[in-house]
């Protein structure tokens, strides 16, 4: 088999036979498996070829999907139509009056598919470590940026203050989804609501962004008063029949109706 990259000597050709030892596997790669997920991929990889015969001649790629050994899209897409994977029940809103790239930030942060640390060391890319660099306290996914980080739970203790609503502790994206998809029992202050959650973890996102990019760190406060405005332009520029008011918002957006 011909691997692209990795003697270190310049040369991009590499046989099976010099990193499949006796019983185990040479790593000798640019890059060494940090996180949980990639140690754990290594060593499922290590057990796989442990107990590998290598016969003589050149090494070859070989496709199993299908009889003559070369790749086919169609025996792919047979495969992959085989598995008939499940489709995965969510709580998003799509609601016209959040713009569409903050519900799109919030699909793919429920799917942790933001670039957090965590998400960019599993993508192999290089990073020091994938503790979030605003608190040093935990890992950065996307549940700690948007939810966790002290810094996101005292944004959301405000932002529920200001709802008039008790505060809850969210662990995942998905439950602060599941709770503003079914807080309540009037469908426009619900509206209202989910828009200030969506912009709340989008700018909460920005305010992380500025702090990793630009070393500059907002307050809390600076972000919920933020997200005040924000929102409010939203659902005034976008929402039919809009009156409200920003006196009635600033103090408590369910004022508005
Ligand atoms: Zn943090």
């Amino acid at each position: 088999m011909v691997v692209a990259q990795g003697l270190g000597d310049g040369s991009y050709d590499m046989f099976l036979v010099i990193r499949l030892t006796e019983d185990s596997l040479n790593w000798e790669w640019k890059s060494t498996p940090r996180t949980v997920d990639q140690i754990s991929e290594i060593n499922m990889l290590t057990n796989i070829v442990g107990d590998y015969q290598l016969m003589d001649g050149r090494d070859k790629w070989r496709c199993t999907l299908s009889s003559d050994g070369a790749f086919h899209v169609d025996a792919l897409r047979f495969k992959i139509d085989c598995w008939n994977i499940p489709l995965m029940e969510t709580h998003l809103k799509w609601i016209h009056e959040i713009p569409l790239k903050v519900t799109c930030f919030i699909w793919r942060a429920n799917l942790d598919r933001i670039l957090t640390a965590c998400a960019l060391l599993k993508r192999g890319i290089q990073l020091d470590s994938p503790i979030c660099t605003y608190c040093g306290t935990a890992e950065e996914d996307a549940s700690h940026v948007l939810l966790r980080c002290p810094m996101a739970m005292q944004v959301w203790d405000w932002v529920f203050r200001w709802c008039d609503i008790p505060n809850v502790q969210f662990a995942s994206v998905e439950e602060l989804l599941k709770f503003s998809s079914q807080w309540g029992t009037c469908t426009k202050r619900r509206k209202s609501f989910v828009s200030i959650c969506y912009g709340t973890a989008w700018l909460l996102w920005k305010a992380m962004c500025d702090w990793v990019f630009k070393k500059s760190r907002i307050s809390p406060v600076k972000v919920a008063d933020l997200v005040k405005s924000t929102v409010f332009l939203w659902i005034e520029y976008r929402r039919e029949h809009c009156n409200f008011q920003w006196i009635d918002w600033y103090i408590n957006p369910f004022l508005c109706l």
